[in-house]
């Protein structure tokens, strides 16, 4: 029995976090035995697929192209995985807002026991997730004849994006169920690095006190080719949009460098971007849990610090 991947992509090109995905399964096929196989389901996705090959430890791309994966809705994927699923051990997706929408839909499909979040694998049915917002580590079994796990694209390096020779096989589709429709969408056009994969991310919390003072951070950010993210209370406060959010209920990111600016440290935000390598902080607060993850702490008012910061990136 193999091991599938789900991948996600935009129909141009795969998100980077597929490769964490990969990286996780065939660790797990070295637990489990058998392939590394790649579902590229979309329309228009020759390019995809073809880059999917390509990838370092796959063994074959399965493509599906019809107007029914198009735009990745969760109600049209879930039962093509369902279709292929009982030729597979596991099935696998990064816990990306896509892997969190479809593979529940799959498995509840399935009546499968979904094992969320991993971090780690022991074996082909022992994993390790966190639980309690990081605060503990979950050892969970599942007895279930074929495994759908979703995987912190943080905790498992990239895999080699070229390097592979897959062979690609179209796989016929499962059809429109008609459940859902595809309206539109508003995408945010950046020029930086995305948050969950870049190197050093800068990030502000409610201390920033509007969305127009982000612009400070944004210089930094330019300098050190920094993703821009947030606390949950700048988003609800309205100062940038949700997909900058970093905790618990955002995004997961482990960069290099992370600078935490006017953030407090909530436990909720800390499940975000404690595994990051080098935590930086600056609050007026010296009491402010988030020095208790610091690496560096600077107690100054962040108005005067980081205007600071940024000019001494200069010298
Ligand atoms: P605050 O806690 O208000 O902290 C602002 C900080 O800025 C303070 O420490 C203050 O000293 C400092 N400050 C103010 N002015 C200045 C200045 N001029 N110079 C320097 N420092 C200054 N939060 C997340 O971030 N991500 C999540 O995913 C998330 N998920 C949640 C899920 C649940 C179920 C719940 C209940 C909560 C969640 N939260 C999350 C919210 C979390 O509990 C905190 O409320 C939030 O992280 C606080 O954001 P903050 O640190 O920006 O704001």
């Amino acid at each position: 029995m193999s091991i599938l991947v789900v991948a996600e992509h935009d129909n141009a090109a795969l998100k980077p976090a597929v490769l964490n995905a990969v990286t996780a399964a065939v660790e797990l096929a070295g637990h489990a035995g058998g392939d590394v196989h790649l579902l590229v389901a979309g329309e228009g996705s020759g390019a995809v697929a073809e880059e999917a090959a390509k990838v370092a430890g796959v063994a074959k791309v399965l493509h599906a192209d019809g107007a029914a994966y198009a735009h990745g809705l969760a109600e049209n994927l879930a039962p093509l995985i369902v279709k292929l699923a009982s030729g597979y051990s596991h099935v696998i997706a990064a816990a990306t807002s896509f892997g969190k929408n479809v593979m529940p839909r799959a498995a509840a499909l399935l009546d499968v026991q979904q094992v969320s979040d991993i971090s780690a694998i022991e074996s082909a049915d022992t994993f390790i997730r966190p639980i309690y917002a990081g605060n503990a580590m979950a050892t969970v079994r599942s007895t279930d004849s074929v495994k759908l796990i979703t995987i912190r694209g943080t905790a498992f390096d990239a895999a080699a994006a070229e390097g592979g020779s897959a062979a690609v096989e179209s796989t016929d589709g499962a059809g429109d169920t008609g459940l859902s429709r595809f309206m539109g969408q508003e995408l945010t056009k950046s020029e930086r690095p995305e948050l969950t994969t870049a190197g050093i991310v800068i990030s502000g919390g409610r201390g920033m006190q509007s969305g127009d003072n982000f612009a400070m951070l944004e210089k930094v950010a330019d300098k050190l080719g920094a993703a821009i993210g947030a606390s949950r209370a700048a988003v609800d406060a309205g100062f940038v949009p949700n997909d900058y959010q970093v905790g618990q209920t955002g995004k997961v990111v482990a960069p290099d460098l992370y600078l935490a600016i006017g953030i407090s440290g909530a436990i909720q935000h800390l499940a975000g971007m404690k595994d990051s390598k080098i935590i930086v902080a600056i609050n007026k607060d010296e009491e402010a849990p988030i020095f208790q993850v610091a690496d560096y702490g600077l107690v100054a008012d962040l108005f005067q610090a980081v205007p600071e910061l940024e000019a001494a990136l200069d010298g």
